[in-house]
């Protein structure tokens, strides 16, 4: 019995492209695949037939011996029929299996972790640095009051699903793959809602907000990130909740700015203290502290007040408070001062050092 040409075999042209190949082999693997057709002689031959002809065609090399030779030009041992053949149809017979379980590899159904969520927090510099709780507001899924999370309406209850007798796994026989799926109908829950919850649309879970109560660490600053585990998303099906990740922001401080473990903040002085030296009161995050000037200070000078900054979250010790100075010239002058000035000016003309003459 002479064998049939293998582009009729598929249904296809002589010139048909690798896709035009796959797709048509694909549909004569679901038509005929022996599990679909137990017992059915003529469509195992089919089956085989289209296996051997797909073996060959897809295969750019035996391909091209085929179109020069004809089946002489192949193997005859190579295309035997049976899954042992080339490696072509375990990428084939792949896409058929997930055509065949309505899933993507088996990722779908059985539990599932929720997911993480984010939440940002918006803190003052004190709170941060010396630590705070705070209530928050977030947006989870609960149990859904109406149906008690059956997903079930009122008056009713899932069933047992007929898939699986309520297993919730189905065992398939693919050839000689014999694999434990998550049940397609009812996604490895065991039961089926036949009457579903308005409230839920069968789901069994409504969207709620839940406040939690955040410990907030002294020394956090902007991007740090608390991580609160299992209060993200819920998951589905038993699976474990997701983590919720509260990002912190600073809000900017009037006076303090923070680098790291250092607080900056500038300090305005009357020039006389700038000149003459003097001591004077700076603010801190908690409270106000000395610091003393000493004479002839320029403006942007920078002062630093050993461990008036911050402690970071991390641990390290504390840092500093840096005051950069800022010589304020006065800008109101009563007649007394007007007159002190320009007797300061009279002396200052005198000298090497003198600021900027008046002609
Ligand atoms: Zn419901
Ligand atoms: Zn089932």
């Amino acid at each position: 019995m002479s064998k049939r040409d293998y582009y009729e075999v598929l249904g296809v042209e002589r010139g048909a492209s690798e896709a035009e190949l796959k797709k048509a082999y694909r549909r004569l693997a679901m038509k005929f695949h022996p599990d679909r057709n137990p017992d059915d002689k003529d469509a195992e031959d089919k089956f085989k037939e289209a296996n051997e002809a797909y073996e060959v065609l897809s295969d750019a090399d035996k391909r091209a011996a085929y179109d020069r030779h004809g089946h002489a030009g192949v193997d005859p041992q190579m295309g035997g029929g049976g899954f042992g053949g080339g490696g072509n149809f375990s990428d084939v017979f792949g896409d058929v299996f997930s055509d065949f379980f309505g899933g993507g590899g088996g990722g779908r159904g059985g539990p599932q972790r929720g997911s993480d969520l984010r939440y940002t927090m918006e803190l003052d510099l004190e709170e941060a640095v010396r630590g705070t709780t705070v209530s928050i507001r977030v947006p989870t899924l609960a149990d859904c009051k109406t149906c008690k999370g059956s997903g079930a309406k009122k008056g009713t209850s899932p069933v047992t699903c007929t898939t699986c007798n309520g297993m919730g796994q189905v065992r398939m026989q693919q050839g000689f793959f014999a694999v434990q799926q998550t049940c397609p109908r009812c996604h490895g829950a065991g039961k089926m809602v036949t009457d579903p919850c308005g409230d839920c649309h069968g789901q069994g879970r409504v969207e709620e907000e839940k406040t939690l109560s955040v410990k907030v660490p002294a020394g956090v600053d902007t991007g740090d990130r608390i991580r609160l585990s299992g209060e993200g998303e819920a998951g589905a099906l038993g699976g474990p909740s997701g983590d919720l990740y509260v990002v912190v922001n600073v809000r900017p401080h009037p006076v303090f700015q923070r680098d790291g473990r250092d607080l900056h903040c500038e300090v305005p002085i009357s020039f006389a203290d700038a000149a003459l030296g003097g001591e004077l009161e700076v603010p801190t995050l908690d409270g106000r502290v000395k610091l003393k000037i000493p004479e002839g200070t320029q403006t942007s000078k920078m002062f630093r007040l050993r461990g008036k900054g911050v402690t970071p979250v991390r641990g390290g010790g504390v840092g500093d408070l840096m005051c950069r100075v800022a010589v304020q010239t006065p800008t109101k002058l009563s007649k007394r001062q007007r007159e002190l000035l320009e007797e300061l000016r009279e002396t200052l003309q005198d000298e090497d050092a003198a600021p900027a003459k008046k002609k």
